[in-house]
């Protein structure tokens, strides 16, 4: 059995004392959904407060991006070590924002999953369609080769460790949402594409997250779908009662 995750992408939201308030209600809140995992995404400066507020609660911690490289002269540029070194154990990539505004290419995210695993972050790894790719009927191929592009030479250990967040960017913070239907058919596809490419005990194993204006409204439908194994929340994290209430209809 996949245990459920909700994940909050706060994204370049909030300041200091926003965020420590958000970790706190969801960190009061957290004993409570002990048989889902909670985690929260707070802007790199944030971690290490929101670390703190969340120390002994049962909401885990994890950035939105990272670099591949490890140290050097990068400029503006954080290592997963400096994450780990932070506290967080997930690193969200190939958010579909890094993709289409930074232009970040499936080359870049297989290097950010590669350096994410060596440093011991499980990688939450961002998939999904274009509205007009949707539209020429193309989902399934765009998603397959973002897959195979951004996993290229991860074990099947580590795939097993993976976490894949299917985000169709049509519905990313436009208030449209996919169907449960079409949310489980692209999840399913992914986990017969693991099974393709790893096999059927990885596949069972990797957890696949919905991620597309979850709200507290339509997160039961979403999440009772069989393939989908939690939620990306973008929006609805900034506020621990909708947050919290994704949770609860997990
Ligand atoms: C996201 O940014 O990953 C996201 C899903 O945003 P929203 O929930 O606001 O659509």
């Amino acid at each position: 059995m996949r245990k459920p995750l909700i994940a909050g992408n706060w994204k370049m939201n909030l300041d200091g004392a926003g965020a420590t308030a958000l970790a706190r209600a969801i960190s009061d809140a957290s004993p409570s959904y002990g048989k889902i995992d909670l985690l929260v995404c707070p802007p790199f400066v944030y971690l290490k407060t929101v670390g703190s507020v969340l120390n002994g609660g049962a909401a885990l911690l994890g950035a939105q991006n990272m670099s591949h490289e490890k140290s050097g002269a990068f400029t503006g540029e954080i290592s997963a070590s400096m994450l780990k070194d932070c506290g967080a154990t997930h690193v969200i990539l190939g958010h579909s924002e890094r993709r289409h505004i930074y232009k970040e290419t499936d080359a870049d995210m297989n290097k950010k999953t590669l350096a994410a695993h060596a440093a011991g972050l499980v990688p939450i790894v961002c998939v999904g369609e274009l509205l007009e790719e949707r539209e020429a009927g193309r989902t399934a191929e765009v998603i397959r080769t973002q897959f195979d592009g951004s996993l290229a030479g991860v074990s099947a250990e580590l795939m097993a460790a993976t976490v894949i967040a299917y985000e169709p960017v049509w519905a990313i913070g436009t208030g449209k949402v996919a169907t449960p239907q079409q949310a489980e058919e692209v999840h399913a596809d992914l986990r017969k594409l693991i099974a393709e490419r790893y096999n059927a005990a990885t596949a069972d194993q990797v957890r696949i997250l919905y991620g597309g204006s979850v709200k507290p409204d339509n997160a039961a439908e979403l999440l009772g779908q069989p393939n989908v194994d939690g939620a990306l929340i973008g929006g609805a994290s900034l506020k621990a009662e909708d947050f919290l209430a994704i949770a609860a209809a997990g």
